[in-house]
């Protein structure tokens, strides 16, 4: 799901909010001993855990992970509450800054750990996608693109909502990785 929180002025209040809180998240980055810049940043332990298991069990996350190093866009990955509770995850802008396009992934918390890393791989499609379309700058740009490649879906009011059939595909697709994939539990990290 992509969703587009800026439209709708009954909403400036949540907007507010939603914007303050990323605004510490940018102040205060998460930094990780792999790599000096990642342009994946899990925002909590937890999250850490998800994206770190989620690489080492499915070829399919580490190549999305490897597209956005390569990039300009940078996604934090967050857990919420959201509440549509059929919602899984959604990909949000943030802003541009400095030659990079920053957004935030938010996954739905309290899902079995399958689920979540199927939906991990399901939103990193969509920061691929938004890294493939320069022309996304803000978020007036970003649902102008969804409009033309994505199926409108709008399921929540005061939002506009998006979906692509490649998103749904690559959630699938992990999913099928991680479970018939081998656990390798000796694997070195
Ligand atoms: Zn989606």
């Amino acid at each position: 799901m992509l969703t587009d929180t800026i439209e709708r002025k009954a909403r400036k209040a949540r907007k507010d909010r939603f914007f303050s809180a990323v605004l510490a998240v940018l102040a205060f980055p998460l930094i990780t001993a792999a790599s000096p810049a990642p342009h994946v940043r899990p925002e909590s332990a937890e999250t850490q855990a998800l994206v770190r298991d989620a690489a080492r069990r499915s070829p399919l996350v580490r190549a999305l992970i490897d597209r956005l190093d390569q990039s300009d866009v940078v996604a934090y990955i967050r857990f919420a509450r959201f509440t549509d509770p059929l919602l899984e995850g959604r990909v949000g802008w943030l802003s541009q800054a400095g030659g990079r396009r920053y957004v935030v992934i938010e996954l739905s918390g309290g899902r079995l750990w399958p689920v979540q890393i199927a939906t991990l791989a399901h939103e990193l499609q969509h920061a691929v996608e938004i890294a493939g379309a320069p022309a996304i700058v803000d978020t007036r740009t970003l649902a102008d693109h969804y409009g033309r490649i994505g199926m409108r879906t709008s399921h929540t009011q005061g939002l506009e909502t998006f979906e692509t059939r490649a998103a749904i595909a690559m959630g699938a697709q992990a999913r099928r990785e991680i479970m018939t994939g081998t656990v390798r539990t000796t694997e070195e990290e």
